[in-house]
């Protein structure tokens, strides 16, 4: 992932377009989740259809049969009877009821001779008469239709007509032979059609079918003539119905309890998880695509820091970046490599680990305590490969970066500034005036002469002070005074050994000498010094002696004494000097 290749480059240079295409895949998600619920949905639909279908068609073929059965139950009675006179009124009445006992509908029976004469008739609809006069004429209607199913001998189905009480009826017409196959009559049963239908329907309605019948245009039966047939979501069923050869039509469509009932969640859940599915989808491109954006600003900002740090690699001072935690490495720049010979990090990293006196005497100063924003500046010796150390200026500060704690140690090579020191030091030993060390100077050397003392190196202290110095001065001006001071000074120089720092002006026109050896050997060195200026004759127009002259006192040092008590030996000689007349060399007593 994390590999630039052109693909994420690509990617992370047209963010605009790559969301635009997440955006898409989402919207495509949708579409293609919505597509998917319709194609469900309408398959189910279908299979739903087609159950509903072959239930329907199940049931009109039950209801065909349960009218067949009907007729033919009324043919076998027909066939039963062997003569007309078989029936008195009585038995007719008792054996035709008991004969639609089952079969509400029929409400008429009539017993016909051959010349259309009723012999008996039996009805449910109540007067008699009118009846027998009614059926007399309807049987003369049909006496075609008799005639034929007699020539047949098969019985016949009057088509429908409407009835006295002005409802939709048919007869059956059953022809009557006696047991010697003579015919003797017809036996007749009318039946109301609606009424017929809806029982042998009853079961469906219950079932919660809208069922309508239809006889060509008429409507015979609806049970729901509200609701407008088609509108169940297309499952509604037509089916022929045949009496014998009338057609009869049943619209069947069943109630929107029955075909949601059939209907399962399936196709919603499968939406439902699609949308999900597509949501996450949505949201893990989204995801990698920011974590893909974060990783492109960390690389960045990664080879930002680098080029930085490749750029204070260039820079005189010694860079190493490190985490406290486990003494780890981040980065050392070149000149530090330089510094200590090391080829790269890793070496560096190895050094600090098992072996950091490499890195300087004092390792423990490189692990301070590192709390953010705290500096330690310290000198640390820095080891070369080549086994030379090198001085330098450490300066380590913690520093809290991105929440962690870091280590920026920047050392640099001390030992120019070492010499400026060194300089400065020397120069402030010095006094300006004669070039000799001055004051500070001598402070520092008597005691080490102390030192050297205790140790058996005898030293002699001579304190050294022109003679009538004001009074020249005063007669040929201060420059003349300086120039004076810096020929002595240069004389005091060139009569003792420079290198072991023996001659010191000790403040205005007194100096100071501290001699190796005894006060006799410093004595003859005295001497010689005061016979050395005596021949420069330099004039002094005030002076007695007609020239610059000095007065010496000196004092050997001796073992457990301070340096305050030697220079007070010294003065309290050079005092006597001066009291002798000047111009001589005294010897403190011993
Ligand atoms: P004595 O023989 O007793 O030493 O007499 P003196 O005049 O030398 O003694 P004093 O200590 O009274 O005078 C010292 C003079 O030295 C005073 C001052 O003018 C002069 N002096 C001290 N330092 C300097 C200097 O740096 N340059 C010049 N030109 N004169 C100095
Ligand atoms: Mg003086
Ligand atoms: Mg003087």
């Amino acid at each position: 992932m994390a590999h630039n290749t052109g693909l994420t480059h690509w990617l992370l240079r047209h963010a605009k377009l790559v969301l635009g295409l997440i955006a898409l895949v989402g919207l495509l998600g949708v579409w293609f989740s919505w597509l998917l619920w319709q194609l469900l949905s309408s398959k189910e639909h279908q299979v739903v259809a087609e159950q509903q279908r072959s239930a329907a068609t199940l049931l009109v073929e039950r209801v065909q049969e349960d009218l067949e059965e009907q007729l033919r139950s009324f043919a076998r009675f027909g066939r039963r009877i062997e003569s007309l006179e078989q029936f008195d009124t009585h038995s007719w009445q008792h054996e035709s009821h008991v004969q639609l006992e089952d079969f509400s509908s029929w409400h008429v029976l009539v017993l016909i001779d051959r010349q259309y004469r009723l012999r008996h008739v039996f009805t449910r609809a109540g007067d008699l008469p009118l009846e027998q006069a009614h059926y007399q004429q309807v049987l003369r209607r049909f006496s075609g239709l008799a005639e034929q199913a007699r020539e047949q001998r098969r019985d016949a189905m009057t088509p429908p007509h409407l009835t006295r009480h002005n409802r939709l009826g048919q007869g059956h017409l059953v022809p009557l032979y006696d047991p010697q196959g003579a015919f003797i009559g017809w036996l007749y049963g009318g039946f109301f059609v609606g009424e017929l239908m809806a029982r042998a329907l009853i079961p469906m309605i219950e079932q919660g079918y809208v069922i309508r019948l239809q006889q060509g245009e008429q409507v015979i039966f609806d049970n729901d003539p509200e609701r407008r047939l088609g509108n169940s979501q297309g499952v509604a069923t037509h089916s022929p119905l045949y009496l014998r050869d009338t057609r009869y039509d049943i619209w069947l469509e069943p109630s929107e309890a029955l075909v949601s009932a059939g209907f399962t969640d399936w196709p919603q859940w499968v939406l439902l998880a699609s949308l999900l599915n597509t949501a996450l989808l949505m949201l893990a491109l989204f995801y990698n695509y920011r974590r893909l954006q974060a990783e492109q600003a960390v690389r960045q900002s990664k080879l930002l820091v680098q080029e930085l740090l490749a750029l204070t690699g260039q820079a005189a001072d010694a860079l190493l970046v490190m985490k406290p935690e486990g003494r780890q490495v981040l980065y050392a720049s070149p000149r530090l490599l330089e510094l200590t010979g090391h080829a790269n990090e890793a070496a560096i990293q190895r050094l600090l680990k098992e072996r950091p006196s490499a890195l300087t005497p004092e390792p423990e100063r490189w692990q301070a305590d590192f709390t953010p924003g705290k500096t330690h500046e310290f000198r640390a010796q820095l080891a070369h490969t080549n086994g030379s150390l090198r001085t330098v200026d450490v300066s380590a500060r913690g520093v809290l970066f991105h929440r962690e704690r870091f280590v920026l140690y920047s050392c640099r090579d001390a030992s120019q500034r070492m010499a400026v020191e060194q300089a400065l030091k020397e120069q402030s030993l010095l006094d300006g005036l004669t070039g000799l060390h001055n004051r500070r100077a001598f402070d520092q050397a008597i005691a080490r002469a102390i030192d050297g003392l205790q140790a058996g190196a005898p030293c002699t202290l001579v304190m050294l002070d022109v003679d009538y110095f004001k009074r020249f001065n005063d007669s040929l001006g201060h420059q003349a005074g300086d120039d004076c001071l810096r020929e002595l000074g240069q004389l005091l120089s060139d009569n003792t050994r420079r290198d072991s720092e023996q001659a010191f002006r000790y403040g205005g026109e007194e100096f100071a000498l501290l001699l190796e050896g005894d006060s006799n050997a410093a004595g003859k060195a005295a001497e010689h010094i005061r016979l050395a200026l005596q021949q420069r004759a330099i004039t002094h127009p005030q002076s007695p002696l007609g020239e610059v002259t000095i007065s010496l006192g000196l004092a050997e040092g001796l073992a457990q004494q301070s340096a305050e008590a030697w220079l007070k030996a010294a003065d309290q000689a050079l005092y006597q000097a001066k009291q002798q007349g000047r111009n001589c060399v005294v010897k403190a007593d011993a």
